[in-house]
């Protein structure tokens, strides 16, 4: 597949806290963007936001993603593509709220691609190390090689009763297996690709607009951070023994530009991680800029902290060119989600 470095981009779900970075990574490159949103107040934000860019940004509604044809509009026109929009949280009682519009969104967009995306070529979707990582009472290295069938299994055993983080994870794992089955079945239609990225858990400013400005409105993963790091709302043994893995938001974002330019990438999922943590390690250098900020637990050693689930990012270095090198450090993230943090009167308040 060529290289897509110019055009327009289609990115779905696009005012959510990671598809909004993604935008803007996206317009500062040169590209257009076609993003959806679930209805125009969604979208009003974002144009705000990105007013300076013009008719280069374009919002359109899609209300509900998973009815027949609901992006056969939308990839008209685009030569890539970021399908971002599916549900992030874990209070879902019955399992099919996450499950069916993350699998169904999938499908939607993909068969939307298939008979109307004559210009596309590439999808990218943004998938989860929630679909890699297997629990294992072993530490463990994985590598894109892994699929979390096991939360599946889980929720097909347990349903309302399955824990809610493997609701999460099985809607993630169904939604990335009917991606990469779709487009096995059709390889002989279709005249794009499809590259999957998986990131862990995701921290750094936001752009997104929170609803009156309460860090409460938060996404999932950042309204975490705020809770355990300025909230203090964990205790030392969470602190010291929870936690996967991290990245930065706008390393993420590029990443996934990177994924629509690099021709290698097609075909493939990519593990798109800047390494371990405790949520001890976010507190620790959070209190070490602001002192005001919960010390957390102090006899914590990271020196001796056993991370159960690691993983292997080296094929998005490979293949993306992202590296420890280029992956932002905790300390520099941490430090600018509390200078944005401070600004929003979220902190110190
Ligand atoms: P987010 O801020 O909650 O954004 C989610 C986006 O998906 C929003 O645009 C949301 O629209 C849309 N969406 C949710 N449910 C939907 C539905 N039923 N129908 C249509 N659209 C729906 O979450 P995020 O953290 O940016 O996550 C974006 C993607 O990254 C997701 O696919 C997520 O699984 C993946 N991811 C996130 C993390 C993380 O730590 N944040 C880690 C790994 C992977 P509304 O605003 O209208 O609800």
């Amino acid at each position: 597949m060529p290289t897509i470095s110019s055009g327009s981009v289609l990115v779905t779900g696009a005012n959510g806290y990671i598809a909004v970075w993604i935008v803007k990574t996206l317009l500062e490159q040169g590209y257009s963007v076609r993003g959806t949103v679930r209805s125009p107040s969604k979208g009003s934000h974002l144009k705000e936001t990105f007013k300076e860019y013009g008719d280069r940004l374009e919002v359109v509604v899609v209300e509900n993603m998973i009815t027949e044809g609901a992006f056969d509009e939308a990839v008209k026109g685009v030569v890539g593509i970021i399908h971002t929009a599916s549900p992030v949280h874990t209070h879902a009682d019955d399992p099919d709220e996450l499950i069916v519009p993350a699998v169904g969104g999938t499908f939607s967009i993909l068969r939307s691609t298939l008979l109307h995306g004559t210009s596309v070529k590439r999808l990218v979707v943004t998938s989860s190390c929630a679909t890699v990582v297997q629990e294992d009472p072993n530490p463990r290295v994985f590598d894109e090689e892994s699929f979390n069938d096991l939360a599946v299994k889980e929720v097909e055993l347990k349903g309302r009763e399955a824990r809610p983080i493997d609701k999460y994870r099985a809607s993630k794992t169904l939604a990335e297996r009917a991606a990469w089955r779709f487009v096995k079945e059709h390889e002989r239609d279709i005249g794009w690709d499809l590259v999957v990225l998986n990131p862990p858990w995701v921290f750094g400013p936001v752009l997104q607009h929170v609803a009156a400005n309460d860090p409460q409105n938060l996404n999932t993963s950042m309204l975490e951070w705020f809770n355990n790091v300025v909230k203090g709302k964990r205790d030392d043994e969470f602190l010291a023994s929870i936690g996967t893995a991290w990245v930065d938001v706008r390393d993420l974002a590029l990443a996934h530009v990177l994924a629509l330019q690099k021709e290698a990438a097609g075909g493939h999922r990519f593990i798109i991680s800047a390494g371990p943590y405790k949520w001890q390690d976010l507190v620790s250098a959070a209190h070490a800029i602001d002192s005001s900020l919960p010390a957390g637990n102090s006899s914590y050693e990271p020196s001796i902290a056993i991370h159960h689930a690691l993983f292997d990012a080296s094929k998005a270095d490979q293949y993306l060119g992202l590296n420890k090198a280029t992956y932002k450090s905790m300390e520099a993230t941490t430090a600018d989600i509390i200078n944005q943090f401070k600004q929003n009167g979220w902190i110190g308040a």
